[in-house]
């Protein structure tokens, strides 16, 4: 088959390798698509300790069944599947609950396990047994399912925030992760949800879904515009899907009474500190919640969100690349100049 291997920061080989057959437990899918995640673009450019070359990442993929290893029930060969990213100990507290994302000891497929920038991609067996691979609606398309993981990551950001009918929500950064949460914020029912950027090809690109509010927060400050725009109110749902610290300190100043805050995105390692105003929380009942990654039950309401077309998965999609030109893929992904970029195999 032919697979892209990273062979170390900066190096990767679109070559024939061996294809895999599935052992006794196991699963190989044929790829269809993989889109590019930020972490496969950082692995690419700067290593990851637990990423081992040669290794093949990618992990946000759309598959169907070719071959199924002795013992796996509930599986036929051509389901169109795709898989929760992190596979559990199911030793720990946390994978007693299903929180795989939690578990003390995880290993990642695309990351300790080879992923999906490759025609076939083994399930290993403690993922079968675990329960990650999912069969997927066959009305959906292979790029469309590719979108699944970054939604459900999404999906548990926004499972905290509890979004009600009429809910005035800000999401501050217009990448694809803070357009996903506009679509869900919306699909929730809020009434009204401002995207903040400081970017104008941003903003330029966030006009594809319909009635967000797009404000550059280069322009006009974000929490003033946000008290003029509730009449001095606040925002009941406010999502920081970006690392930049003052955006987080911002959030909680434009916070209503009772409002939800959602720390999506991390911050640089070197500087993860805010200035939190502990009164704001305090007087006005505020809520502040963290999220990584997601889990099952999310991957599978992302999977109906797109087969109810209440989330239309292609919108999110601006680049696509075959195999070949990954690298090409991984630089598009980079400059921030598109949405999600998608590598397909055929
Ligand atoms: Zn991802
Ligand atoms: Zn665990």
């Amino acid at each position: 088959m032919k697979a892209a291997v990273y062979m170390g920061p900066g190096k990767i080989e679109v070559k024939e390798v061996e294809t895999p057959k599935p052992k006794a437990g196991e699963v190989l899918l044929k790829i269809h698509a993989c889109a590019v995640c930020g972490t496969d673009v950082r692995i690419f450019y700067h290593g990851q300790k637990n990423v081992v070359p040669p290794h093949i990442t990618g992990h946000e993929f759309a598959g169907s069944i070719a071959e199924i290893g002795p013992g796996v029930t509930g599986f036929k060969k051509g389901d169109k599947v795709t898989s929760v990213t992190c596979v559990g100990c199911q030793k720990c507290l946390y994978c007693k609950k299903g929180l795989y994302n939690l578990c003390d000891t995880p290993r990642y497929l695309g990351y300790y396990y080879p992923g999906a920038f490759a025609e076939y991609m083994i399930i290993p067996k403690e993922a079968i047994d675990g329960g990650n691979l999912l069969k997927a609606p066959g009305s959906l398309s292979f790029p469309a399912i590719t979108m699944v993981e970054p939604l459900s990551c999404v999906i548990n950001g926004q499972d905290y925030l509890k979004v009600q009918k009429g809910d005035f929500a800000v999401v501050i950064g217009a990448g694809p992760i803070g357009c996903m949460h506009a679509e869900i914020a919306k699909a929730s029912g809020a009434k009204t949800v401002v995207l903040f950027d400081v970017s104008e090809s941003r903003l330029e690109l966030a006009k594809r879904f319909d009635g967000l509010v797009l404000v550059n927060s280069a322009k006009e400050e974000p929490v003033k515009k946000v008290m003029d725009m509730t009449g001095g109110c606040g925002a009941d749902v406010i999502v920081v899907a970006c690392g930049v610290n003052a955006a987080q300190e911002q959030a909680v100043a434009m916070a209503a009474k009772l409002a939800r805050i959602s720390l999506f995105a991390s911050l640089p390692k070197d500087n993860p500190f805010i200035k939190l105003d502990a009164n704001i929380v305090h007087y006005k009942e505020v809520s502040v919640y963290g999220a990584f990654a997601s889990y099952k039950k999310q991957y599978e309401k992302a999977l109906s969100l797109i087969a109810e077309k209440k989330i239309q998965a292609e919108k999110f999609i601006t680049h696509t690349y075959p195999l070949k030109d990954i690298v090409t893929a991984f630089e598009t992904s980079k400059k921030g100049t598109g949405l999600k970029t998608v590598v397909t195999m055929e």
